[in-house]
């Protein structure tokens, strides 16, 4: 059993009953490239809840359906949890450039983390970058740890990360995040993260 219980959150929506993506935008669909930014984090989700539970770290899904729950559902969800014993909540994303639906040369992986935020957090992010770059060497750029406002680490009770796992929007990059490599070392960096905070906190 682990000190805190890991709650993970896919961001978006997937695909419904009917195979279609459910939420506007959060995509790249262009030339050769079908990307739903949703359903990769979904998968991401999934293999990191699989490499957690291997380490013995006690993880859990806030939105194991298709639909797209509402940002306030998903932190009523979180709270209810942390009531309960200590939580971390972590949501996983991709990012995109302004538009959205332009190839950008915009790349790399950023942690995020309340501009108010605990010094909990704070040390939680230090440890995702610390990972991340370490596993990302020459693959993907180090877009360090950012202040941020977004409402699900504003709004959560327990230390909160958001992790922005490559650019969707760059050509390149999208190709990349979709493979084994890259999702093996999203897991691996994530799993030694919450290991070096199970230890330190
Ligand atoms: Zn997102």
């Amino acid at each position: 059993m682990s000190k805190y219980l890991y709650i993970f959150d896919s961001g978006h929506g997937g695909l419904n009953p009917q195979g279609e993506y459910v939420t506007a935008g959060k995509r790249m669909v262009k030339d050769d490239v079908v990307f739903y930014e949703g359903v990769n984090n979904r998968d991401n989700v999934k293999r990191i809840i699989e490499g957690m539970e291997a380490e013995n770290l006690e993880a859990i899904d806030i939105v194991n359906d298709w639909r797209d729950v509402p940002l306030n559902e998903r932190v009523r969800r979180a709270n209810e949890l942390s009531r309960g014993r200590k939580c971390v909540y972590i949501s996983i994303h991709s990012d995109a450039n302004s538009n959205g639906k332009e190839w950008n040369s915009a790349s790399g992986i950023g942690t995020y983390v309340y501009e108010k935020g605990s010094k909990a957090s704070n040390d939680l992010a230090k440890y995702f970058n610390q990972e991340l770059v370490c596993n990302f060497s020459g693959i993907a750029k180090d877009r360090k740890v950012k202040k941020c406002g977004f409402y699900v680490v504003r709004n959560t009770n327990c230390p909160a990360v958001l992790l922005e796992l490559g650019f969707h929007t760059n050509k390149e990059e999208v190709k990349l995040m979709q493979t084994e490599l890259f999702k093996d070392k999203v897991v691996k960096s994530i799993v030694e993260a919450i290991q070096e905070y199970e230890e330190k906190q």
